[in-house]
Formats: structure tokens, C-alpha cells, sequence
């Protein structure tokens, strides 16, 4: 039998001390949850394979999967401010790279499969419910067309792991296009092992800004990757905005360097429109709520510049050198501000219809008639589309504001010159109707861990891959926003 997955694990060729040589647990009694189909054949793999039976003792590690190198990876991070020079995988492994269809090279990793050296305390498990949670979001994420890992087969172990209360044990396969995060460049800075440090750069480089490897100058060379990374985590996080997305814990060890969304623990989606929302039952003090993801963004840039900053000063470690790179990773740093606020403008235009060029007021002057009326953001802009056709309909959730009429008109006046089918075309392409609502979400995980059905799970899972879908087929509930009485909604970081 060829083997069933082409792995090359270039990491763990090329840079083996990323990491430490590791195998996963093997569960006591698999059982299919969830096989992602469809990612499996983009990724060019035998889907019907590895989500068979024999897909099910590869990935529960009750056999070794062929050709896997598998890796608990390292890194540290800034956690809330405060910096852990070892964090690492500590529940999760690093099975190995390949080559794709289209020839990137992507990443497959376990989640929840038994403790690492990195796992200090805990127990290297995961619990069935923020399993199914990161399949869901991200796959939400996905179709929404925002860069994000995603969930390729997720499974019961048969164990009951300990948590506040027992809860049945799971675990994930994640796909990445790679797991490099600004942690893992931390970590080796940290030691001052700058021989590894460079290689890791040249790896991420390999892998993520091909282009790159003309620049000859390594100094150069660190200063236009960091740029490419901030690029790229500038337009995730206007994408996050885009759709209401709160990380929830953006910490370094969780942004990936790739530009993907990365670590499903305590997310979740904003519903009326406020820009101090925040949900994660640990950020009491709301470091990571909506609003401040941009500014957090560019702080995690400014971590991984320090990172970078010996390979970027080099050899010649004088004074002036030093103050040259600082000056100019600043600079790099510095510029994620225009990056975004021109990914956002770009966007935010977009959701109201209209060109990159359009008046920035005609957004900030929406977003605060939504904040008055605390109105379902999701839902507001999605109405927009009907009102091209219908200019004197009022805005379902809007149309009593006070400000309502004025900003019609403008808006209306905005548009008019593009005209109506282009208006609208932009809105429905870039306006959801269906997000994975924390209630629905909530609903879902409860039902397959106190029933044991994965009915709710399914259902949601269609509805949110296909985020733009129409009105008519729309049953109220997909769309309603989280009951007052659940209101105060909390997440907790993945456990
Ligand atoms: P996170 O908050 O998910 O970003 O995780 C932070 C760190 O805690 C990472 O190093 C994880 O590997 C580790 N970690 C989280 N949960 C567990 C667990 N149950 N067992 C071992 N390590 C864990
Ligand atoms: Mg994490
Ligand atoms: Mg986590």
C-alpha cells in the first residue's frame, strides 16, 4: 500500500531541534465524530481512507500513522502581558509537513493526544466539547473566507478525562499551513540560540514568503519577512473585524505566523454591536475584546520584532548597529497601522456596498446608530442589501433610530453613482447571514455531551459553510441572536 499521506517533514529534517521527537497516546476505544471530506480532497489526500476505520487507529495513535515524524513542537510566549519562556505543545503533536496538490506544503497535527515534555501540569487531553467547537468555528471561518486552521478529523478517545466535572476525552487533526507562531521565535531568542533562530526563519521563509529568499542580506532579508507577517496578521485581524470574530486569547504563542487564524479556545462572535465586547471568562479586563485585537496584533508584531532583532543587527553588534536595527524593525512595526487601516477601510467599505474609496464616516457613522440601538451586527449590515431596491423600507433594526434617516440618505447618495445591481452584489458577497451564534453553538456541544448526538452539530456545521446563504431558505433560528436570558455569555480557553 503507498503510503497515505506524502509527508517530507521538512521541519523536522531541516530543523530538528524545533521541537522533541514524541508519540501520541493511544486512545482506549475510538469513535468517529467528525471526517472534513472535502478538506481532505482539496489537500489531495484518499479521503475515504483516512476517514475509514483505518483512518481511526492512525489518528487515535493506536498505530503509528506511516511516514509521520511526529514532533512536540516548542515555543513560549507573552500570556496577558507577561512572558513564559516555555510553553510548547504540550497537548498537541506535530505529525509532519507535505506538499499539496497545488504545492503548498501544509501541516497536520494532533490535538488532545496525551502529554509532551511541554506539558508541565496538565494532562495532555482535550474534552469533547472544545473539539467540536474548533471544527465548527473554524470551519466557519473557512467559508467566511478568512485564512484559519482547520479541523480535518476529530474524534472520541473513550476516556473520561478530569475537569471541573468528568467529561468525555477527544481529539482534533489540524491542518496549518504551517504552526509557527510568534512564540516559537521567542523561544529561541530567549536562549540566545541564534543558529536555530535563523534557521526558523529560513524554514518560515521556505514555507510562507518564497519570494523572499532572493533578498541576500540577511539583515535584509529578517526586516521584509517581519513586514510580510505583520502584512499578513493586519489583514486577518481587519477580516476578524469584518465578521465580529473575538480570538478571545492572543497571546504570542497564538498567532501564527502564516497569517491563519489559530487556537479555537475561548472564541466567539460578537452579536449586538459594541466594541468593548470581550467573552473570555480569563480577560476579565478585556486585553483581547474586539476592539483592541488591531492594537494587540501590532504588540505581538513588536514581540516577534524583538525576536528578530539579533539576526537583524548580525555580527557586527556595535552600538550604532544595534540602534539601526532598532530603528528600523520599528519602523516595520510601525507600519502595521496603515496596513490595517487600509484592509479595513478596503472592507468595511465593502459591507456597506461601495468602493475602497468611499467616505471612512459612512462606516464609523453606522457603526455608532448599530452601537446606540445594540443591534445584532451581523444582521445589520446583512439587511442593507434588501434596502438597494426598497430605499423608502425602513432598516429592520435600525429604521427607529433617531439618526436612521440622515445616514439612509447619505448612504443612498453614496451608491447611486456605482448603481444598484453593483451595490448589491458587493453587500450579499460580503455581508453573513449565518455565523456560528454562541447559543447555537452552545446548544450543539450540549446535545452531543448530554445526549450523545451529534444532530445539532451537523445541522450548524451545514449552515455556517455556507455563511452567505439566502433569505428564503433562512428558518428564523440560524439567524436569531443569543436569548436575553443567556446573555453574559463566557468561553473558556480550550480545556
Ligand atoms: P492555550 O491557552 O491553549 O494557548 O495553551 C497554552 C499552553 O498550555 C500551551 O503550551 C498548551 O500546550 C498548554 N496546555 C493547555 N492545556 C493543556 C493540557 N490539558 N495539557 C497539557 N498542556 C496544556
Ligand atoms: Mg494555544
Ligand atoms: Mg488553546
Amino acid at each position: 500500500m503507498s503510503a497515505p499521506i506524502p509527508f517530507d517533514n521538512l521541519l523536522a529534517r531541516t530543523v530538528a531541534q524545533a521541537g522533541v521527537p514524541w508519540q501520541a497516546h493511544a486512545a482506549p476505544q475510538p469513535a468517529w465524530l467528525f471526517f472534513n471530506a472535502p478538506l481532505a480532497q482539496q489537500l489531495g489526500l484518499d479521503a475515504a481512507l483516512l476517514g475509514s476505520e483505518q483512518g481511526l487507529q492512525w489518528w487515535s495513535g493506536r498505530e503509528p500513522l506511516p511516514g509521520a515524524a511526529p514532533l512536540a513542537q516548542a515555543y513560549a510566549g507573552h500570556q496577558f502581558g507577561g512572558f513564559s519562556p516555555q510553553l510548547g505543545d504540550g497537548r498537541a503533536l506535530l505529525l509532519g509537513d507535505f506538499v499539496g496538490p497545488t504545492g503548498q506544503r501544509w501541516d497536520l497535527a494532533l490535538k488532545g493526544s496525551g502529554p509532551t515534555p511541554f506539558a508541565r501540569r496538565g494532562d495532555g487531553k482535550a474534552a469533547l466539547g472544545p473539539v467540536l467547537r474548533e471544527a465548527l468555528v473554524s470551519e466557519a471561518m473557512a467559508a467566511l473566507g478568512i485564512p484559519s486552521t482547520r479541523v480535518l478529523a476529530a474524534l472520541r478517545t473513550g476516556e473520561t478525562i478530569r475537569r471541573e466535572r468528568p467529561l468525555p476525552g477527544a481529539q482534533l487533526v489540524r491542518v496549518a499551513a504551517s504552526h509557527l507562531r510568534v512564540g516559537s521565535f521567542e523561544y529561541f531568542a530567549a536562549r540566545q540560540d541564534h543558529d536555530v533562530l535563523a534557521a526558523l526563519l529560513a524554514h518560515a521563509i521556505e514555507r510562507h514568503d518564497a519570494d523572499l529568499r532572493a533578498i541576500t542580506d540577511p539583515a535584509e532579508q529578517a526586516l521584509a519577512w517581519l513586514q510580510a507577517v505583520g502584512q499578513r496578521q493586519a489583514r486577518l485581524v481587519a477580516q476578524w473585524w469584518a465578521v465580529g470574530f473575538i480570538h478571545g486569547v492572543m497571546n504570542t504563542d497564538n498567532m501564527a505566523i502564516s497569517g491563519e487564524t489559530l487556537d479555537y479556545g475561548p472564541c466567539a462572535f460578537m452579536e449586538a454591536y459594541a466594541p468593548d465586547t470581550h467573552f473570555s471568562a480569563i480577560d476579565s479586563h478585556g486585553r483581547y475584546a474586539y476592539d483592541q485585537q488591531p492594537l494587540i496584533a501590532q504588540w505581538n508584531l513588536a514581540r516577534l520584532a524583538e525576536a528578530l532583532l539579533p539576526l537583524i543587527t548580525g555580527p557586527e553588534d556595535s552600538a550604532a548597529r544595534r540602534d539601526w536595527a532598532v530603528a528600523r524593525a520599528t519602523e516595520v512595526v510601525q507600519g502595521f497601522d496603515a496596513a490595517f487601516g487600509q484592509h479595513w477601510q478596503a472592507l468595511g467599505a465593502a459591507k456597506l456596498g461601495l468602493a475602497a474609496d468611499a467616505d471612512p464616516a459612512l462606516l464609523t457613522d453606522f457603526l455608532a446608530l448599530l452601537q446606540a440601538a445594540q443591534a445584532d451586527f451581523t444582521l445589520s449590515f446583512w439587511h442593507l442589501a434588501a434596502l438597494v431596491d426598497e430605499p423608502q423600507h425602513p432598516h429592520p433594526l435600525l429604521g427607529t433610530q433617531s439618526g436612521w434617516q440622515p445616514w439612509q440618505q447619505r448612504w443612498h447618495q453614496a451608491w447611486q453613482a456605482q448603481g444598484a445591481a453593483a451595490t448589491q452584489a458587493r453587500l450579499r458577497a460580503s455581508n453573513p447571514l449565518y455565523i456560528p451564534r454562541n447559543h447555537l453553538v452552545e446548544a450543539a456541544l450540549d446535545q452531543a455531551l448530554e445526549h450523545g448526538s451529534l444532530a445539532a452539530f451537523e445541522r450548524l456545521l451545514q449552515r455556517v459553510r455556507q455563511p452567505f446563504g439566502a433569505a428564503s431558505e433562512a428558518p428564523e433560528l440560524w439567524r436569531s441572536a443569543t436569548p436575553a436570558e443567556q446573555r453574559g455569555y463566557q468561553t473558556f480557553c480550550g480545556t
